[in-house]
């Protein structure tokens, strides 16, 4: 369609890109972009950009992406838990300052021609422009304003964001427990080397913890940084932190929220961005999702001849992804929530239930990537090995005990095990003794699902638990198997 005045509200990095890449598209139209901040002022520390990110932006807009790269730092994964270490190679995850990523993308969107203008709060209703790109954050005060159904879910754990001022070797998920009960942390170098770089340190923990650290009180009082619960925090995760400092910037225990909207569009104003759609964390795809909506908004205004349909297409086009992504990142939010339960497996086979979490990493794929380990993995659960390459589920299901002929069936069907109908579950697990098998619907979600609430039924109700599921789905099976998500498997189909 022809634009001839655009204004973008935000610039963070969904509106800044969106802002460079509909001016590149549509050279004669003018493109406002609104930031309350000051170019040089942002929360956070570093963001994490994946390989197939990378991918998107290449073919979106080489020039900013080699500036993106050139200005991260590219790191492996390990996890290190009692002295153990996993470690899995990661070509091309690439860290970054938010500070740098966000003044590349505003070299860039000035560049192109964008009219920056900082230091005032505007509200979507007052601009003057016939399409309205609302990339104002996960607050989204035109979210709330506006008709988009929107709804948002709040996490049961708590989390922090700070950072450290040197450059970790390695993105670091490391537990330490204290008196008051156990903090993880995930953390990433973005920036420089050693003792002159920084790395993010992102520390999550449980409820019941928070509240017997008193961090509930300090939270409370909080007006800039918890400095209370940075200093804790300082000495607790001291072995990770080399003796350097936990850094505040407006740092405080948050809970996560997810934002889902039934509509993305408003008449002339569009959602873009976590102003539309959060997804937790921990599979850091916040900025990706971001970027992505700008690349698929800028499209479809490309193609369609109208608004209406341009904005159809936009939501046509991302809902789908941003949906798939949201709900690996509610299957991985759960995961690290119950994360404390798991820390008696052996660090390789808690590598393998991380990576299986959300059930989008087949093991014969991680094993491809991370041979030592998932070998590793495999060797502790099997007690010999490994299998060779291609031949892993069915070296795990001929290791796997047989069901004891007399179980318990408990039916199953339900979108969280850690819900109040999960609860129930366990409750009559525990109830009785002997082995249960745990029965319900047969595709793919409810079966992942259910090897998630075994693996709670196994922990805190102390049974034996099988999961009834289609032999279609062995390859899942066989990685909640090595990940101790379950103690034997009742197959409901021929293989
Ligand atoms: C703990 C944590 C860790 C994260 N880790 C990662 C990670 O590793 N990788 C990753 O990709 N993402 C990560 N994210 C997510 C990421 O930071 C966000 O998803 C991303 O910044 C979203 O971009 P955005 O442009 O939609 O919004 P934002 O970056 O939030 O930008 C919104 C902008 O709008 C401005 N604004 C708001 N209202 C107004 C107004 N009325 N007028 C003018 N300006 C306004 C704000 O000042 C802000 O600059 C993380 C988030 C959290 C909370």
């Amino acid at each position: 369609m022809d634009l001839h005045r655009v204004a973008v509200l935000g610039g963070g990095p969904g509106g800044l890109y969106a802002a460079r890449l509909l001016k590149l598209a549509n050279p004669g139209c003018e493109v406002v972009l609104h930031e309350q901040g000051e170019p040089d002022t942002t929360f956070g520390f570093g963001v994490g950009l994946a390989a197939g990110t990378q991918r998107k932006l290449e073919a979106a807009d080489p020039d900013t992406l080699r500036e993106i790269v050139a200005a991260g730092l590219r790191h492996d994964m390990t996890m290190t838990v009692d002295g153990g270490i996993a470690r899995v190679r990661n070509d091309r995850l690439v860290g970054i300052a938010r500070t740098e990523l966000l003044a590349v993308l505003q070299r860039h969107a000035e560049k192109a021609g964008v009219d920056l203008r900082f230091g005032d709060r505007r509200a979507a209703a007052d601009l003057d422009a016939e399409v309205v790109v609302a990339a104002d954050g996960v607050g989204s005060a035109t979210r709330e304003a506006g008709d988009f159904g929107a709804s948002i879910d709040v996490g049961r754990g708590l989390y922090l964001w700070c950072g450290t001022d040197f450059a970790l070797d390695d993105a670091v998920f490391a537990p330490v427990r204290t008196e008051h009960g156990v903090f993880v942390t995930h953390a990433y170098p973005y920036s420089g080397a050693g003792a002159t770089g920084t790395s993010t340190f992102l520390i999550e923990t449980d409820e019941a913890t928070w509240r017997r650290a008193g961090f509930d009180a300090t939270t409370d009082a909080t007006d800039a940084s918890d400095d209370t619960s940075l200093r804790y925090l300082q000495d607790a995760f001291a072995g990770t932190l080399r003796g350097h400092r936990l850094i505040g910037n407006r740092t405080r225990w948050l809970r996560f929220r997810t934002v889902r909207c039934d509509r993305w569009s408003d008449g002339r104003t569009v959602l873009l961005g976590d102003a539309a759609h959060t997804a937790h964390f921990s599979i850091g795809s916040g900025t990706k999702l971001a970027m992505e909506d700008a690349i698929g908004l800028v499209d479809a205004l490309r193609e369609e001849p109208d608004r209406a349909a341009a904005f159809a297409r936009y939501e046509r086009v991302r809902r789908p992804s941003v949906e798939r992504l949201q709900e690996l990142a509610r299957r991985s939010r759960l995961w690290w929530e119950s994360f404390p339960d798991r820390l008696d497996l052996p660090v390789e086979r808690l590598m393998v239930a991380y990576m299986s979490r959300a059930g989008n990493v087949p093991l014969e794929r991680f094993a491809s990537t991370a041979p030592d380990v998932v070998a590793a993995a495999l060797t502790q659960y099997g007690g010999d090995g490994p299998p060779p390459a291609g031949a892993i589920t069915d070296w795990v299901l001929d290791r796997t005990r047989p069901a004891p002929a007399a179980m318990r069936e408990l039916h199953a069907d339900l979108d969280d095990p850690w819900s109040p109908e999960g609860d129930a579950i366990v409750a009559r697990a525990a109830a009785g003794t002997g082995a249960v098998v745990l029965t319900g619907a047969a595709d793919r979600p409810a079966v992942l699902t259910r090897t998630d609430l075994a693996e709670r039924v196994r922990r805190e109700a102390g049974v034996q638990v099988a999961v009834a599921a289609p032999a279609a789905l062995r390859d899942d099976l066989a990685a909640a198997l090595v990940s101790g998500r379950m103690d034997h498997i009742v197959l409901t189909e021929e293989r």
